[in-house]
């Protein structure tokens, strides 16, 4: 199978056989990674080594927390107003799309918020980059990759205001200057392991933001201080996360994940490109290594050309429910052959039709 979902998504072979042996027996413990403690040793060097790859594979500095959380993406869209955001203040956000969209309606429960930029004017097809944060923001936030509309930023905006960013869907992709981030998060099926982690990544010097009163579970301060085993963490979803990042270290790291991720898109977006039967609307400068949107110019063929992906197996394609049209998404794990096996296939399918 060549797997384009856009998620949960494609993992790593070794990773996914890693992780059937840990289901049967973990570490060679006579145990399986689903029936010890997470107060164990054996769970807390899962916890502490994986917390120490993304700071590494990131190049944090020693302001830098990182948290392994529940309650995915969406969660973070009401963490981060209840923790950052008083009800009189400002957040400035960004609506590039369905998920800063929800991120928005999630932060106006808990303070104001300025929209200073949208690219709502253009069905979300480009980033709107020119913009100012006004001094009274308390934070910045913007989706780094905008999954469902296919666009994302390859230059970040310098503001002296914090900037929150959603990573879910390119998350450890590429290299970046991450110290220039106050807090990121990632929900982590899509590019870092199973669904059912949140990775938070938090400057410390940001908190305490707010004088409300936070539920305990919802503190990020609390799970600092109990690193992040605050509750019981997604124990499984944690172990499978730390073993890709250990392929993605074992692999070079962020340099050749980028590398990779370049190749794959460019030769993709190539081929859309040239092949008049297909078009993508987003807008060159912005258009994401990750998750590519693009349509039929004859939409009557769309169904055609998903049945011959599927004799071919190729799966998810398709593009998001309210979207339609088609999207690839190219994630880490997605080898180079998948993405010249589709972008043949696309060559022989405008031939024929
Ligand atoms: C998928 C996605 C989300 C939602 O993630 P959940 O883990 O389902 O809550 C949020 N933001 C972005 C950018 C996404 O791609």
């Amino acid at each position: 199978m060549h797997n384009f979902n856009s998620g949960p998504s494609i993992l790593p072979q070794e990773v996914l056989a890693q992780t059937a042996n840990a289901v049967i027996d973990f570490n060679n413990i006579g145990l399986s990674i689903l029936e010890i403690g997470h107060r164990t040793n054996w769970f807390v060097d899962v916890m502490e080594e994986a917390r120490a790859l993304v700071k590494e594979l990131m190049q944090l500095n020693e302001h830098y927390e990182v948290l392994f959380l529940h309650g995915g993406a969406t969660t973070q869209f009401m963490q981060v107003p209840m923790n950052l955001l008083d009800n009189n203040a400002t957040a400035a956000y960004c609506d590039n799309g369905v998920w800063g969209s929800k991120a928005i309606k999630e932060a106006s429960v808990f303070g104001h918020v300025n929209v200073v930029a949208s690219s709502k004017d253009k069905n979300y097809t480009y980033l709107n980059k020119n913009f100012t944060v006004p001094q009274d923001c308390t934070y910045l936030h913007l989706t780094s990759n905008n999954t469902v509309e296919g666009t994302q930023w390859h230059q970040f905006p310098t503001t002296n205001t914090p900037i929150v960013a959603d990573m879910s869907s390119d998350i450890f992709s590429r290299e970046i200057n991450f110290n220039l981030f106050s807090l990121i998060y990632a929900g982590a099926q899509k590019n870092m392991g199973a669904a059912g982690v949140t990775l938070v990544v938090i400057n410390k010097n940001i908190l305490p933001k707010t004088n409300r009163n936070i539920p305990a579970i919802m503190n990020y301060q609390n799970h600092i201080d109990a690193g992040s085993l605050l509750n019981t963490p997604p124990v499984f979803a944690v172990y499978v996360t730390l073993l890709t990042l250990r392929w993605i270290k074992k692999e070079g790291g962020l340099a050749i994940m980028q590398k990779r991720a370049e190749q794959k898109s460019s030769l993709l977006y190539q081929t859309i490109d040239e092949l008049p039967i297909f078009h993508c609307p987003i807008q060159k400068e912005d258009r994401s290594n990750m998750n590519a949107v693009f349509y039929m110019q004859d939409e009557n063929l769309q169904n055609l050309f998903l049945n011959v992906c599927k004799e071919n197996g190729m799966i998810g394609v398709k593009g998001y429910r309210t979207m339609g049209g088609l999207r690839i998404s190219m994630y880490n794990a997605l080898p180079l052959e998948s993405v010249v096996a589709i972008t043949d296939l696309m060559k022989d399918f405008a031939n024929k039709n």
